[in-house]
């Protein structure tokens, strides 16, 4: 009770056996032991300092949490959404949702980020997935990360990321907590950013599953020219189902929580897909969804 004492005294929302489902683009997973919400970036550094166990959320759109009681923390970046310029950068607080980056950067005239429209997650959780789409990726516009290693801030310039495909650096050394990225700016037509947005969005309409609750694309591609998606449909495994997940029928590469999913049913999916994809194609599938 101290230790809550102390996180409600910072000024944080506290909340005791939240349910992950409530957070999650997936709609699934149960409870962990505090769930933690900072107002500002200091409080979440504070909070950090006085917490361990933890893990940290964006906008939760990649990741799939288990059913049961999991025995940590969970910091929330998503009252961590000021941006702003500063020295021909755009900086973004981590929880910012990209959607909002976009848009400013449209109506401000900056380009580059066109192709990251729709992409559902936070700046954060962007910066440490290397999300990306239509062959652009988030570590183009990186200019800087502003990190906490635990114990100290410290700013890691873009070569020190070690970017590639879905992959980086954050990835590799969980320690690193992002607070805060530096966009580059590219000059551009509002007009013209504004419409290749739209046509970006009626794309991700067109091919994605929107209306169901998922977290994008569960496999990262395993290499240049090999498209998941199209393998599994191959395999005629679209609209299959197990328990409440389902392969989804508009793209395959897609398992969404079609009836109240476990967290049990999207893992048994994921297995057999592996399965199937290794015996059909030789292919050895890795998950992008972060599995927790
Ligand atoms: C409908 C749909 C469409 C999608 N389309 C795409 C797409 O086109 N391209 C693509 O790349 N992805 C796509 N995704 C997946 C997802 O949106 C991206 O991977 C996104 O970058 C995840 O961001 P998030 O804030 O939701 O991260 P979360 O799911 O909250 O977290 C993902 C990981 O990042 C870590 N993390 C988050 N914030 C921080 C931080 N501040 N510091 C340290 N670690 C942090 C978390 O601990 C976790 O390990 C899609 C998902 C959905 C549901």
């Amino acid at each position: 009770m101290k230790l809550i004492d102390t996180l409600l005294k910072l000024g944080n929302d506290v909340h005791i056996n939240e349910k992950m489902k409530c957070h999650v683009s997936f709609k699934i997973g149960g409870p962990v032991r505090l769930f933690i919400i900072p107002y500002t970036v200091d409080m979440f550094l504070e909070t950090l300092n006085v917490l361990d166990n933890v893990k940290i959320l964006g906008n939760g759109t990649n990741v799939l949490p288990k059913d049961e009681y999991m025995d940590f923390n969970v910091i929330s970046t998503e009252k961590l959404t000021g941006i702003f310029v500063e020295n021909d950068t755009i900086i973004c607080e981590s929880g910012l949702s990209l959607k909002k980056l976009c848009l400013y950067a449209a109506k401000e005239g900056f380009s580059g980020f066109e192709n990251a429209y729709g992409i559902p997650g936070s700046v954060g959780g962007a910066a440490y997935m290397n999300a990306g789409a239509f062959g652009w990726e988030t570590a183009e516009m990186i200019e800087f990360v502003d990190v906490y290693d635990g114990k100290k801030v410290l700013r890691l310039d873009r070569t020190e990321m070690k970017f590639s495909y879905r992959n980086s650096i954050f990835k590799e050394n969980e320690d690193l907590i992002i607070l805060r990225v530096g966009f580059r700016i590219i000059k551009g037509d509002s007009y013209n950013i504004f419409s290749r947005m739209k046509q970006v969005m009626i794309k991700r309409v067109e091919k994605q599953p929107l209306e169901f609750p998922s977290a994008g694309s569960v496999f990262k591609r395993p290499r240049k020219g090999f498209y998941v998606g199209s393998a599994i449909e191959k395999i005629g495994l679209k609209g299959f189902r197990i328990g409440g997940a389902m392969i989804s029928e508009k793209h395959a590469g897609f398992i969404i929580n079609y009836n109240n999913a476990k967290s049990s049913d999207v893992k048994d999916m994921i297995e057999l897909v592996k399965d199937k994809i290794y015996k059909n194609f030789g292919v050895k599938l890795e998950t992008e969804i972060e599995i927790w």
